[in-house]
């Protein structure tokens, strides 16, 4: 026991615990919490966060190291920020120290400057001079350099990225008075105007939108959380660009979460023509320099909006006056990989309710656990009923595959409605979720199925890459044209968006046709020129996957397709219902967004199953209705708490041990003399392997733990897991825990 003062020091290991130093920074005054610093850890030195200061230590004085060094005059996160990720480590029961590695960049978990100057490469105005003549003539690198640099200084980091082996370039070039260099603050957007706030103006609000603007904006300044419940095109966009408004006029700033699909230019474009305010934009897409530059926008609160995905809802935002969570029902705000499972969503709502400050969640289809929260009057729902552009909502309708006749999946009534909407002058779109050719080649004459040798999975067939491709694992190979096992010739068999494309292209010659899936996009630029041809009418038909259901306007499109409504109902995931009723009223919201009522075809096997009744009936709040029903039946959230802890390992056997032993250290706190009732109330489901339980050469298992009383299920976690860490199992298995899991296999 030690009477120094010490700080607590959250560091990038897999331990649960703080780690106390002596709190001695080289002069200048107390470490603050939230500050980072360099401590000697084992024969290592590693950079981490102090969390708290403590008047005296656990630990004896001469088993106490001094931090070596204190990397910020202020501290990076501030203490509602820092309690957040507290909060978060408690909750998703994970170790601090990764939890603040995560929401760190990686150029500050290194020790890169938070507020540094930067040194950027400029144009004298005679190096400007002689670039606009034309100089120099003969010295190619050095002309890039200056082309480079005509348009705005750079950093050596951005230089690195631009252009190779420009320091020599630069060194010629100064000597002749044309380069230098001048040290700044970093730039990013504050090169735009800082002074009073500029706003163009939007569209004026209807009246279910001024509604929903004054809600929130009365809400400025204490928390409260908002379902901004409203079809694609009825104008929510609209309402969170009001709602920042207010929160930029009162000088606060706004936190806009996004899904990672949904952060298109279009999206970023519409903010920042809004609002003349340097924005920081943060994604996965970004390079390391580019995120530490935008986190330094943040930080500073030189930028009053963030824009960001998952993983911004960690980023500083000073005077945070507002957070949106963009389609919020969106499964790409839980991080469900790696070491730390969160939902940015639901950590939104935490860090609302402790900033004080609103929380908007907008989807034209809640997640059902949002609808909930409205029903039990945590959240209150905003509706917006109408399409702003004045469109009548489209008619959706379903088309019984078993009785009507079908060629290469689509059936004679879809082809006959596309007929129609292309004599009519519309355009089409049609949706499969299954990228490729053929979901499975086949040897007719042994029935060999062209398998994955890593997966429990067929190869999807790629036919214009002549390819074979496991969509699970990556595995790439050639496409034999004869059997491997008989010799005999292969069949594709099934359909993915390229083989209907072909198809399409056979029932509608001369008809330009697009496709939009990920084999055909692969940088941003590709989703643009398909939405440009389709904005121009040059394109008439789109067929595509989920890609085509997020956010983009396509006003001529009057009937959309959806070729297979089934998979949704052969899931072993309680969700996969709510899945699929999304994807489809996201589909269907394409249909008939300009001034044309739209048309949407369902096509299914099973055109009596209630789910799809109600939706087809009711919309989407019939549909949630008859699902929430179902969970509460079934106990499944948000009728319950759950998590799960899976497991992956070599072989299935492994995978399954190390969770049976899990189960059993479970029943026996559970039946524990003096164990809380709590205990006893747990319910365990599983092991059992994953519904695809071999992935990537590993065999996944998962068990489910569930109970009605999150507070007692978290107690639970608390007991159970240091149990499980010390399992000897626990070595043989990659395993880790998921709250509140989104996917169940
Ligand atoms: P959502 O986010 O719900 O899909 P948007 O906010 O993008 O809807 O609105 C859809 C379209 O309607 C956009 O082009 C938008 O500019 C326009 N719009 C929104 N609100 C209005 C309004 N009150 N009057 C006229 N046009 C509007
Ligand atoms: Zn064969
Ligand atoms: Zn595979």
């Amino acid at each position: 026991m030690s009477s120094v003062p010490v700080v607590r020091v959250a560091l990038p290991t897999p331990l649960r615990r703080l780690f106390d130093y002596r709190a001695e920074p080289a002069g200048d005054g107390p470490i603050m919490a939230g500050t980072r610093v360099r401590v000697p850890f084992g024969r290592r030195r590693l950079i981490g966060v102090a969390m708290e200061t403590a008047a005296s230590s656990d630990l004896p004085d001469e088993r106490l190291k001094p931090v070596l060094e204190t990397l910020d005059p202020q501290p990076i996160f501030d203490p509602a920020t820092l309690a957040l990720l507290g909060w978060a480590a408690d909750y998703y029961h994970h170790p601090i120290g990764e939890v603040l590695a995560a929401a760190l960049p990686k150029a500050l978990r290194l020790g890169a400057a938070i507020d540094a100057l930067e040194e950027r490469w400029i144009l004298t105005p005679a190096g400007l001079e002689a670039y606009t003549s034309g100089e120099p003539r003969r010295a190619p690198r050095q002309r890039q350099l200056l082309a480079g640099l005509a348009a705005g200084g750079l950093t050596a980091a951005e230089l690195d990225e631009k252009l190779e082996s420009w320091r020599d370039a630069a060194r010629a070039l100064t000597a002749r008075g044309w380069l230098a260099t001048v040290t700044l603050p970093p730039a990013g957007d504050a090169a735009l105007p800082a002074g009073p706030l500029a706003v163009s103006p939007g569209p004026e609000p209807n009246d279910e939108q001024r509604l929903a603007i004054d809600r929130v904006c009365e809400s400025l300044g204490a928390f409260a959380g908002f379902v901004l419940h409203g079809v694609t095109g009825s104008g929510k966009t609209e309402v969170y660009l009001r709602v920042v408004e207010r929160a930029l006029h009162l000088g606060r700033s706004a936190l806009v979460l996004v899904p990672e699909i949904g952060l298109t230019p279009q999206l970023v474009d519409r903010f920042r023509r809004r609002f003349a305010t340097p924005m920081a934009v943060l994604h996965s897409a970004l390079t390391d320099h580019e995120r530490l530059l935008a986190w330094r926008e943040a930080f500073s609160g030189r930028a009053r909006v963030v824009l960001g995905t998952r993983s911004a809802v960690f980023a500083p935002v000073p005077d945070l006056g507002v957070i949106i969570v963009d389609e919020e029902h969106d499964t790409s705000f839980k991080q469900h990989e790696g070491g730390f499972r969160y939902s940015a969503r639901d950590l939104a709502v935490v860090r609302a309710q402790r900033g004080g400050v609103p929380v908007v969640l907008g989807s034209a289809t809640p997640a059902l656990e949002t609808l909930q929260n409205v029903a039990t009057g945590r959240y209150t729902r905003l509706l917006l009923t109408r399409r702003a552009a004045e469109a009548a909502p489209p008619r959706l309708s379903l088309i019984d595959l078993r009785s009507s006749a079908v060629r290469a999946g689509i059936s004679t009534p879809a082809v006959q409605a596309i007929e129609r909407h292309l004599a009519a002058g519309g355009q089409v779109l049609v949706f499969l979720n299954r990228r490729g050719y053929a979901p499975t080649l086949l040897c007719t004459a042994c029935g060999w199925l062209a398998p994955c040798r890593d997966c429990d999975a067929r190869l999807t067939v790629h036919l214009a890459a002549a390819r074979l491709r496991c969509h699970h694992c990556g595995a790439d190979s050639a496409l034999p044209e004869r059997c491997p096992q008989c010799g005999f010739a292969v069949k594709a068999v099934g359909q993915g968006t390229e083989r209907i494309e072909e198809t399409l292209a056979t029932l509608f010659p001369g008809t330009p046709c697009i496709r939009l899936d990920r084999d055909v996009v692969r940088r941003r630029g590709d989703m643009e020129e398909a939405m440009r041809r389709m904005a121009s009418g040059e394109a008439r038909i789109l067929v595509g996957t989920q890609m085509v259901t997020k956010g983009h306007d396509f006003p001529n499109v009057t009937l959309v397709v959806v070729l297979n409504a089934d998979q949704g109902f052969f899931s072993s995931d309680f969700r996969a219902p709510e899945r699929l009723a999304q994807t489809i009223v996201q589909v269907a919201g394409r249909a008939g967004r300009g001034a044309k009522a739209g048309e949407v075809l369902i096509q299914t096997e099973f055109p009596d199953h209630p789910l799809l009744r109600s939706l087809l009936a009711e919309g989407y709040d019939g549909f949630a209705r008859v699902a929430l029903a179902e969970r509460s039946q079934a106990a499944w959230p948000p009728f319950s708490r759950l998590a799960a802890v899976r497991d992956s390992a070599k072989t299935a056997e492994a995978a399954l041990a190390f969770l049976t032993e899990a189960r059993r250290t479970a029943e026996d706190l559970r039946t524990a003399r003096g164990s809380r009732t709590e205990s006893r109330g747990i319910r365990l489901l599983g092991p059992a392997p994953a519904a695809m339980a071999k992935r990537a050469g590993r065999y996944h298992a998962q068990l489910l733990v569930e109970n009605a009383d999150r507070a007692a299920l978290h107690r639970f976690l608390d007991a159970w897991l240091p149990a499980l860490e010390s399992l000897p199992s626990a070595r043989r298995v990659r395993w880790a825990l998921d709250v509140d899991p989104i996917e169940i296999f």
